[in-house]
């Protein structure tokens, strides 16, 4: 499925020719609606790379470029983050599951990735209860059944 490219100011662009080996899983404690709004906001200082809900998948900065998602400069130079329609009450739905593992798929593809160790929860990179309630291990064999 396409990305619909909504545009954010808040990127970095290149990655210092740092190579992409992480993809790190977010919740967007709201719907994608949310993202679209605090991503475009250049006041915000954060974006990712996609969100994914609702039936759509947003494109927010361009893979080669460097997104602010993950709190860490160096995980934010080596990754792609993807922002999950979610908040604690509200787990994703089967749908956005569904297009997560396809996107994810492409990108273990095009970089080579081993989804099992390298589909990472942003937990796993900075003190945070983000991923929340995304079952990152539902993700990860989804994209392993595919490759
Ligand atoms: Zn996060």
């Amino acid at each position: 499925m396409a990305a619909v490219q909504v545009s954010s100011p808040n990127f970095t662009e290149g990655r210092e020719g740092t190579a992409v080996d992480r993809i790190v899983i977010h919740y967007i404690v709201g719907t994608l609606a949310a993202a679209d709004t605090t991503f475009s906001d250049p006041n915000s200082g954060v974006s990712a790379h996609y969100g994914i809900g609702e039936g759509e998948i947003h494109q927010f900065v361009d893979e080669a470029n460097t997104a602010w998602h993950a709190g860490d400069w160096n995980f934010n130079l080596r990754s792609i983050g993807i922002e999950h329609s979610a908040d604690p009450s509200r787990a994703p739905t089967q749908d956005t599951y569904n297009k997560s593992i396809d996107l994810c798929a492409t990108i273990c593809r095009t970089y080579g990735l081993d989804p099992q160790s390298q589909i990472v929860p942003h937990s796993f990179v900075v003190s945070t209860d983000c991923p929340g309630t995304v079952d990152i291990q539902a993700i990860r064999d989804g994209v392993s059944a595919i490759l």
